[in-house]
């Protein structure tokens, strides 16, 4: 098989675009397919300071090293789980391809900062672990960007990330999900800075890809919470139908931004924030999901604000 560009040998087939790449074509191709997706959304210019989350996952390094490699300004911020190996493996992961490009990472530590990780907090609080995990993310990247001065957030949701939500909220009919479901949310719609999706365009196959063909270490295993969800479940079914009919995650999820969405989102989201009354942060109660959390696992919500502050000053 032949590069279509170059037409020296090809290292990659897309199957969905029934299209070859050498090596060289592979990554302008993604880098492409990284810069539609930032104009498309307008969702960052060169100028912006841009914070990466970075699990040590194969998405968040190929998006960092993208973002680098087109020019624009990204840090990264690893934020440490506590989940047993997994985590340790994880943070050194980071670690070493930010050293290994001189670039600058913030790290904050779960386990560090409250003795406990994750599942044992989620345990104390009765949630499963990703409810409380997700919750703990959202909060510290928000703190992070406002407190580091970042006012943008960059996470590495690829196509078919999206594709499998897309799927989860359709069959739930989850209405809320489906108006704010975008590669991009503005910040007036979370409250901080804003959160942008970069490698929405790009398949989970190619994020590997491009790790491979640029010889970017990441951490293979999955996390070992992950075994029970759904959205496992929601990518396995994408797949068989995507094995069979080439293009049809691409159709789905492209298709319900372009045709669909319009009709979930009529018109702007009215959305009122206050001030959570313990850390001060934008939420929609009278104390954010965080902060309720926290404080019903008996630990301090404020020691992660105080973590961040000393961050800022170090
Ligand atoms: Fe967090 Fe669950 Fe994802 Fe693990 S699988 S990183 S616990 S949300
Ligand atoms: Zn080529
Ligand atoms: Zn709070």
């Amino acid at each position: 098989m032949h590069c279509t560009k170059c037409h020296n040998e090809a290292s990659i087939y897309i199957r969905r675009h029934n299209t070859a790449f050498c090596k060289e074509h592979f990554i302008e191709y993604i880098y492409g397919q990284v810069e539609k997706a930032i104009k498309k959304y307008k969702m960052f210019e060169k100028n912006d300071q841009i914070l990466v989350a970075v699990s040590g996952g194969k998405d968040s390094l190929a998006l960092w090293d993208i973002l680098i490699s087109l020019g624009y300004k990204a840090d990264g911020l690893h934020i440490d789980l506590g989940i047993s190996e997994y985590s340790e493996k994880s943070k050194e992961t980071v670690k070493k391809f930010a050293e290994s490009k001189n670039l600058k990472l913030h790290i904050i530590s779960i386990k560090d900062l409250y003795g406990l990780g994750i599942k044992e907090i989620a345990h104390k609080n009765r949630k499963t672990p990703c409810a409380t995990c997700g919750v703990i993310k959202r909060y510290i990247m928000n703190l992070a960007a406002l407190e580091l001065k970042y006012n943008v957030i960059a996470t590495g949701h690829n196509l078919d990330d999206e594709s499998a939500t897309l799927l989860g909220n359709i069959l739930h009919w989850q209405i809320d999900y489906l108006k704010a479901h975008s590669p991009i949310l503005l910040e007036d719609e979370v409250g901080f800075a804003r959160k942008v999706k970069p490698l929405y365009r790009v398949s989970e196959y190619e994020t590997s890809a491009y790790c491979i063909m640029k010889k970017i270490e990441y951490i293979i295993d999955e996390c070992p919470m992950s075994i029970d969800a759904q959205s496992l479940k929601y990518k396995e079914i994408l797949n068989i139908i995507e094995r069979d009919s080439p293009g049809t995650k691409e159709q789905f999820y492209f298709g319900f931004l372009e045709k669909g969405k319009i009709y979930f989102s009529p018109e702007k989201r009215d959305i009122k924030l206050n001030n959570c009354k313990i850390c001060g942060q934008p939420t929609t109660s009278e104390i954010c999901g965080f902060c309720r959390q926290m404080t019903k696992a008996n630990l301090e919500p404020l020691r992660i604000k105080e973590f961040v502050i000393k961050l800022k000053d170090s």
